[in-house]
């Protein structure tokens, strides 16, 4: 059976629309069934352990067409965060759309080693650079009240997002600038932590033309030929923007943590350390 005859087919079931639907997004999604169940789930407000406790419940008319033209979407290579507009990160949600990265597991180990070296009872400056949807700066900012966090991007589009996801989380102590790295800072203003996730995707990397990556916004994603393009203008500037005794923090891909500590040592930063995350990737640079 074809999955746009289902669509319009009376009486479907829960179990009969995911198989359907999973067979539909086969080639196109590497998590088809997964994918399935997360749409029905949206779009009969419930969560997937409901779509499995009632396979033989019937959808509606209305519940198959917004199922089918979300199934549809997905087939096309859109990104079920973009779908639903949210994603979620460090245990909040964010709102997201094309014109962020949509916040990676993997970027949670950086906001853990902020927060391990920001103490709860402290003032603190903190800098975020290229912040996106502000899923950093926020996820920061909601955990130490006290500090005063600023969070950049070049993209305008951008900063509304990562605004409404400040506002979403009730967070005050966070300013948004506008601008090209340290351009969106003035030259007295020093930090505790300057942080950034910056895009360090090689230009030629095959994984930008594959799966979700696609259709993520490339000034989030290209580092220049080899990938380090941002981490040599931030690592140089940011030497001028630290306190003394500030730490710079650095997300980075799994096999440039090299690259990445002979690029600091070599601006005489100090302390360089790499930690791994979950998959036991070197994939946080600190200094
Ligand atoms: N981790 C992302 C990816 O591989 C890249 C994020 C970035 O460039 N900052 O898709």
């Amino acid at each position: 059976l074809m999955f746009t005859g289902l669509s319009i087919a009376n009486g479907i079931t829960v179990a009969t629309a995911i198989s359907t639907a999973t067979e539909r997004l086969r080639r196109s999604s590497e998590t088809a069934r997964l994918d399935a169940e997360l749409l029905l789930a949206r779009v009969l407000n419930r969560d997937r352990s409901y779509l499995r406790a009632w396979p033989q419940k019937k959808l509606s008319l209305d519940e198959q067409k917004r199922f089918h033209a979300l199934v549809e979407q997905r087939h096309n290579g859109i990104p079920i965060a973009y779908l639903f507009g949210e994603k979620e990160f460090w245990s909040r949600t964010f709102e997201v759309s094309p014109d962020v990265l949509i916040p990676r597991p993997e970027t949670e180990l950086l906001v853990e080693l902020a927060l391990a070296t920001l103490p709860m009872s402290g003032t603190a400056d903190v800098l975020d650079l290229g912040t996106g949807s502000g899923a950093i700066a926020v996820s920061i900012a909601a955990e130490r009240p006290l500090a005063r966090v600023t969070a950049t991007d070049l993209s305008s589009g951008a900063l509304n997002i990562a605004r409404k996801n400040a506002v979403r989380h009730g967070v005050r102590n966070i300013r948004f600038r506008l601008g090209d790295w340290f351009d969106a800072i003035a030259c007295d203003e020093r930090f505790d932590l300057i942080i950034s996730n910056p895009p360090y995707v090689a230009d030629d990397d095959p994984h930008l033309n594959r799966g979700d990556v696609r259709l993520e916004p490339r000034l989030a994603l290209k580092g220049g030929r080899d990938g380090l393009d941002m981490f040599r203008i931030i690592a140089r500037e940011a030497r001028y923007y630290l306190k003394p005794h500030g730490r710079l923090m650095l997300e980075h891909g799994f096999d440039q943590a090299e690259a990445l500590t002979n690029l600091l040592s070599e601006l005489d930063y100090a302390d360089i350390s790499r930690h791994a995350d979950l998959q036991g990737h070197f994939r946080v640079t600190t200094a």
